[in-house]
């Protein structure tokens, strides 16, 4: 944040930015239910350079048992990059980022998921950066949820994310590495497109609020998009010819 990389064009005079998209242009997004035979359900993401694997697990018994609930089931997030998901080795310990990130997730998705209908129970979900180009939180959102549907989990809606964003004066939709790095401002959002809500919404940077309302409205237009392509993810799987 705060353009730190003074002398990169991050949009030139044709409205073309640093990576060759359009403005309200999304990276190459491709999703793939199922794949990991362990788990109760799977997805794998690759959304621009970002490649993210989730798997599943549930609902099962709660080890240690004091954290279970009576009333409800729980949901375990854990979000974690691999050492070789960045250009430097990063350490493979859990850092604060990644606690960050997994506490966010986790809260994204849970007004999606009846956890209500499996009392005394957890799901967890592991989420494996591969590689890592900015927007990983979002990507890993909507790997996450197209994991737990194909796990057979009761979800009010699946939640599909996507960052907006602010470089050189202009919002932008789905902001990449370079753009986090030397850009104005970058807005993840998690949304549920049937129910029209909002479940995640961060702000790294400053917006004047009409600029707040555009970003907030970009970002969830790229969410409808991330959507469609998880549901044909799911469709591939159980009704096309990608079955495993
Ligand atoms: P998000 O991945 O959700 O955008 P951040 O804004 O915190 O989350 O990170 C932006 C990007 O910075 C990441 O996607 C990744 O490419 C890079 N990054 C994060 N942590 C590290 C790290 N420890 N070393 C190198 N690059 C990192």
């Amino acid at each position: 944040m705060g353009g730190r990389d003074a002398t990169m064009v991050l949009l030139d005079e044709n409205g073309i930015r640093c990576d060759g998209r359009k403005v309200d242009e999304p990276r190459r997004i491709m999703i793939k239910a199922g794949g990991l035979k362990n788990a109760d359900g799977s997805a794998y993401i690759e959304f621009g350079d970002n490649k993210i694997l989730v798997g599943v697990f549930g609902p099962r018994d709660v080890h240690p048992k004091h954290m279970s609930n009576t009333d409800t089931g729980i949901l375990r997030v854990r979000y974690h990059m691999e050492p070789f998901s960045v250009g430097e080795r990063k350490n493979p310990a859990p850092s604060r980022r990644e606690i960050e990130i997994s506490k966010v997730i986790k809260e994204a998705l849970e007004p999606a998921v009846m956890l209500e209908k499996f009392p005394r129970t957890a799901v967890d979900v592991f989420i494996e950066v591969l590689q890592a180009d900015g927007g990983t939180r979002c990507a890993a959102l909507s790997a996450a949820s197209v994991a737990l549907a194909d796990a057979g989990i009761p979800m009010r809606d699946m939640v599909a994310a996507c960052a907006a964003g602010k470089v050189a004066d202009t919002i932008v939709l789905d902001v990449n590495n370079e753009e986090d790095q030397a850009g104005q401002a970058d807005m993840p959002i998690g949304y549920m497109p049937s129910l029209e809500k909002i479940t995640l919404l961060q702000l790294d940077g400053v917006l004047t609020p009409e600029e707040y309302k555009k970003c907030v409205q970009v970002g969830v237009d790229g969410c409808k998009i991330v959507y469609d392509i998880q549901k044909k993810a799911l469709q591939d799987k159980y009704f096309g010819n990608g079955a495993d």
